[in-house]
């Protein structure tokens, strides 16, 4: 992709009004823009971005039987009346009235038709148990939008829905949700912890949260010294307990700042309950189905991967989520290093490669290079030639050398690995 083409205007200044990181890094590099609040515009880098985090959602979804489906945004408030969470949730929930004047809403969530669903596909105990996700946008009329991308009302969210014949299906599949969620977020880049949470307005029993730690963070964690016990502030504000010591060794809890960026309940028979989805036991029995939810907000990891991996100069991107593998600088006019550019973006691939090939001067071109932060930087400059090829330099350490033109692809290889 040739950058003189693409779709985006980075910024020199860094916004006034951003005060995380990442909000400040992903508006300066051009790859968001608000148009309203809590509301944005993602250009075709942020879009490919969040994609390769969508991709590697997917893949931990099927690996452990995910089926992907869609659920639509807009649904009728009569679905929503069943579980009584139309008068129970505030005004985060949209709602209008369609042209033939029935009440609907545009889903924050989606449990209502998800079980909706489910009542009318399942009968037996020979079909369960099944997991459904889905990724796509909600919207939710958040009071305080914040931090760009961290806080939205309209975002992108792998939603996931399990159903259970009994409560030892419902804590086994639970388990293998939360092993697909420790490695989604490693092969994201992100370092994220498990803490207990409150189950709110999701009802139901256990429930986590994954937290990336973070000095920006809302949430307040308590993580103890002694054992591996995490929670959310709230739940033991809850459950009236002391902050200070834990409630499973008596250690002494540290405190810390957290984003939160993806969670799992146990939802039992809450909604399956409220809205008659019962399925028939080996013994001929009907029963309420157990169901579990699992969310990830795709835009909020987004931020999330820039606010874990990033440096003075920019974005720093790991290799998995990186919009593109290599940005290709090529420096002055002579028709030479045009030519060798050229070589080296077919090469190394135009899918991978952003080839900044527009008339500016070194010091923008390298500094947008840093901005923008794609894992692997190769520039071909006269002063590179006359060292004997083209400069490869690892946005991540720093780490520059002189490649021969017949061993660039190798080189990059072994630093994208
Ligand atoms: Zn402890």
């Amino acid at each position: 992709m040739r950058l003189s083409q693409l779709l985006i205007k980075t910024e020199q200044q860094t916004p006034a009004d951003a005060d995380l990181i990442s909000h400040r890094l992903l508006l300066r590099s051009g790859l968001i823009r608000q148009v309203s609040t809590g509301i944005y515009s993602l250009t075709p880098l942020a879009w490919r971005a969040m994609q390769r985090i969508a991709e590697i959602a997917r893949d931990e979804m099927n690996r452990i039987g995910g089926q992907e489906l869609l659920l639509p945004v807009a649904q009728p408030a009569s679905l929503w009346r069943e579980t009584g969470r139309y008068a129970a949730i505030d005004a985060s929930l949209a709602r209008f009235t369609d042209r033939n004047r029935q009440e609907m809403v545009l889903a924050m969530t989606h449990e209502e038709a998800v079980t909706d669903l489910a009542r009318h596909v399942i009968q037996s105990h020979r079909q369960l148990p099944v997991m459904v996700y889905q990724i796509q946008t909600k919207f939710r009329d958040e009071a305080r939008p914040r931090g760009g991308l961290i806080r939205l009302r309209e975002f992108q969210m792998k939603d996931a829905y399990s159903f259970h014949a009994d409560a030892q299906s419902l804590t086994e599949f639970y388990g293998r949700v939360t092993a697909a969620y420790k490695s989604f977020y490693a092969r994201c880049g992100i370092q994220a912890i498990q803490v207990e949470s409150d189950a709110g307005m999701m009802g139901g029993g256990d429930a986590h949260e994954f937290m990336l730690l973070s000095d920006s963070g809302e949430d307040t964690l308590l993580l103890c010294d002694a054992c591996a016990y995490a929670a959310n502030l709230e739940v033991l504000e809850l459950q009236q307990l002391t902050g200070d010591i834990c409630p499973r060794c008596e250690g002494t809890l540290r405190r810390m700042r957290g984003i939160e960026v993806g969670n799992i309940f146990q939802l039992g028979t809450k909604y399956s309950e409220a809205m008659g989805a019962f399925f028939t036991d080996s013994q001929g029995a009907r029963k309420p189905l157990l169901m579990g939810c699992y969310g990830i907000g795709i835009s909020r990891m987004l931020a999330c991967v820039v606010e874990a991996n990033h440096d003075g100069a920019g974005i720093v991107w790991p290799t998995s989520v990186a919009p593109y593998a290599v940005h290709l600088v090529s420096l002055g006019h002579e028709p030479e290093i045009r030519t060798m550019a050229e070589e080296l973006h077919a090469m190394l691939g135009a899918e991978n490669t952003l080839w900044d090939d527009r008339p500016l001067g070194a010091g923008r071109k390298l500094q947008d290079a840093d901005l923008l932060g794609m894992p692997v930087r190769v520039t071909a400059s006269p002063r590179a030639l006359a060292a004997g090829g083209v400069e490869v330099r690892h946005r991540q350490t720093g780490r520059t050398r002189i490649a021969a033109l017949d061993e660039v692809q190798m080189v990059v290889d072994s630093l994208l690995q």
